[in-house]
């Protein structure tokens, strides 16, 4: 009888159960050459290996364990999220329209915006909490990408994957979903319907906030996801193995990140939800979120590590608190070990449709009740 297949928390933890064939090693050295050597004949000396903006071994450890999580058929790595997220868009042809929710993570949305009008492509933004609005936007036979992101920056909200890959289905476009606030140990958007996954590895698959990182992960292999890999090679936005090797080892530890976060991040949300006098509370996992029936369906094991307050009193009051935080840490970002709160409409500017009373957590795996007690001393009135 054939064991039972290994569950993903056991992949992660042992990297796969790989080990280096050289050494017996059972972490995997880093291989940094840029180059790999011909022979007399001109063969290469392995066969495959010639250029490390294409082929090195440490990027595929960590891009394989990624595709064994997502349950994917390849994964691919990039310099930052943000260039995982320019490959998927540049794979697409001028004229194709495009599709994704109206707030998600700020820095991809200005860059989707602009990357429409100088790639010449059509672009509608829609209400993600309106779980309509996508099929009105899309156009069938001209929508090439529905893209979304779940649950999303920095309301939470959170969009149905399943709905979404059937109505991407019906347009006869593709559903890429940004899964960096999820990670796939809360949700595996391949199977439930969508192409392609996204990640700023910078975040939880890292999570020790020392690398800039971002990944793709495919359901198959196809003609777009030959033109993504091609692009991550002609434009050239590779990950250093070094980052490569530590994106790797915290991988290994992902699912303790991620399950601590969540059930401190959920602790967090319950208390703040008692005290409505000092703030209300915006986090997937409370029965209060709009999202919160789709969150159940397509979250398994917690709703994630981030939650917002906005503060009652504004934004004075809001950015007061943010000052008074002394285990929280002032600082962009998200998905680390540590704790921190940020206040996005001064990062976004005046543009920002963010409100001014928000003040953004991402809940670390410090002990809870110190992060509860610090928010406390933080949002006491006066
Ligand atoms: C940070 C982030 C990105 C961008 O990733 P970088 O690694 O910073 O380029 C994209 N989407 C989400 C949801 C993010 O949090």
């Amino acid at each position: 009888m054939a064991d039972p297949p290994l569950k993903p928390e056991t992949l992660a933890a042992q990297a796969l159960h790989r080990i280096d064939p050289q050494t017996g090693g059972l972490v995997p050295p880093i291989q940094p050459s840029t180059t790999y050597a011909r022979d007399a004949d001109y063969r290469l000396v392995v066969e495959g290996m010639s250029y490390s903006r294409d082929e090195n071994p440490t990027y595929e450890a960590a891009e394989a364990v990624l595709a064994a999580l997502e349950g994917g058929h390849s994964a691919r790595l990039f310099a930052s999220g943000k260039a995982a997220a320019a490959a998927v868009l540049q794979a697409l042809q001028p004229g194709d329209h495009v599709v994704a929710p109206r707030v998600m993570y700020w820095g991809l949305r200005n860059f989707l915006v602009d990357f429409a009008a100088t790639w010449g492509l059509g672009l509608d933004l829609f209400d993600g909490s309106d779980p309509k609005a996508l099929a009105a936007a899309v156009v069938p036979g001209r929508t090439k990408l529905v893209w979304i992101e779940t649950p999303c920056n920095p309301t939470w909200e959170v969009i149905d994957i399943a709905a979404a890959a059937a109505v991407a289905r019906g347009a006869g476009a593709r559903l890429a979903v940004d899964s960096t606030v999820a990670t796939p140990v809360l949700t595996r958007p391949l199977a439930l319907g969508a192409d392609l996954v996204m990640h700023s590895a910078t975040k939880y698959l890292n999570g020790h906030g020392d690398v800039v990182a971002g990944a793709l992960v495919t359901a198959a292999e196809d003609k777009v996801w030959a033109r993504v890999c091609r692009n991550r090679s002609d434009y050239g936005a590779v990950l250093g193995p070094f980052e490569a090797w530590l994106l790797l080892r915290g991988l290994r530890t992902l699912y303790l990140r991620v399950r601590r976060a969540s059930e401190s991040a959920l602790a967090v949300a319950r208390h703040f939800e008692g005290l409505p006098e000092r703030c209300s509370v915006l986090y997937p996992g409370l029965e209060s979120h709009p999202g919160h029936d789709a969150a159940r369906r397509q979250m398994t094991g917690g709703f994630g590590g981030m939650l917002s307050l906005r503060v009652a009193g504004g934004a004075a009051a809001a950015l007061e608190a943010a000052k008074r935080c002394r285990v929280f840490q002032r600082a962009t970002s998200l998905g680390g070990v540590e704790s921190l709160i940020e206040h996005r409409a001064t990062i976004e500017g005046p543009e920002s449709p963010i409100p001014d009373d928000l003040l953004r957590l991402s809940v670390g795996i410090e002990d809870p009740d110190d992060l509860i007690a610090d928010l406390e001393q933080a949002l006491r009135p006066g």
